[in-house]
């Protein structure tokens, strides 16, 4: 199995050649052509298995057409720590060179200012801890209006971390026909229950 098969972009292919993987991971063999399907995809996955590249490289091939609004990100990436976000900031910077997309962190710990303008100039992707997104919707800098695909990813980490509420809120703020990616690397009842409510029609995905 090769990359060239799951439907990416030659852009986001000539990205991944770059960066030296010649082959697809289980997880993102069997979760990129039904992200670039728009199916909902329920993946239950550790950390390890190549599952940030499952979202990061097909979100990569859809944003390439159409352009963000101020104030409106086009699609969401919930993590429940400040390093897993910034982490996933990481890849698109690797894969995205070359690739215009407007990146934006919203974590906590770092200037409210500096990440309000940020969301003003556009963003493709917004990648946030559930706490700080909140404060800055609460404060009327951040519609989650227009996003069409919202990946939660650590999703036990969340529950541990007592991020479900939050989680809810944020599901109730984004549209109900986005497309949502959900990775988790257990499925307490918990976890299953928000699955239950939040994904529509999910493929499941196990590694
Ligand atoms: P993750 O599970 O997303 O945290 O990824 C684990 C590590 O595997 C990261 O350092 C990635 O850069 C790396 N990786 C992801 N996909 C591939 C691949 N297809 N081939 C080789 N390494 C990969």
């Amino acid at each position: 199995m090769s990359f060239s098969n799951l439907g990416l972009s030659d852009k986001v292919l000539a990205a991944v050649a770059a960066t030296g993987y010649t082959t697809p991971t289980p997880i993102q063999e069997q979760a990129i052509p039904h992200v670039l399907a728009r199916k909902d995809v329920l993946g239950i996955a550790q950390t390890g298995t190549g599952k940030t590249a499952a979202f990061v490289l097909p979100m990569m091939t859809m944003l390439e057409k159409g352009r963000a609004r101020a104030r409106m990100p086009r699609t969401l990436i919930l993590e429940p720590t400040r390093e897993l976000a910034a982490q996933v900031k990481e890849q698109f910077d690797k894969y995205g060179v070359g690739q215009k997309l407007n990146v934006a962190l919203l974590i906590g710990g770092v200037s409210f200012g500096d990440q309000d303008s940020k969301l003003t100039r556009g963003v493709d992707v917004l990648i946030a801890t559930p706490g700080r997104l909140l404060d800055h919707t609460e404060r009327g800098g951040l519609l989650l209006t227009g996003v069409e695909l919202l990946v939660i990813d650590e999703a036990d980490r969340m529950l541990d971390m007592g991020f479900i509420p939050d989680i809810e809120r944020i599901c109730k703020l984004v549209p109900f026909t986005r497309q949502t990616l959900f990775f988790t690397a257990t499925m307490p009842a918990e976890i299953r229950r928000i699955t239950e409510t939040f994904l529509h029609n999910p493929v499941k995905i196990e590694v």
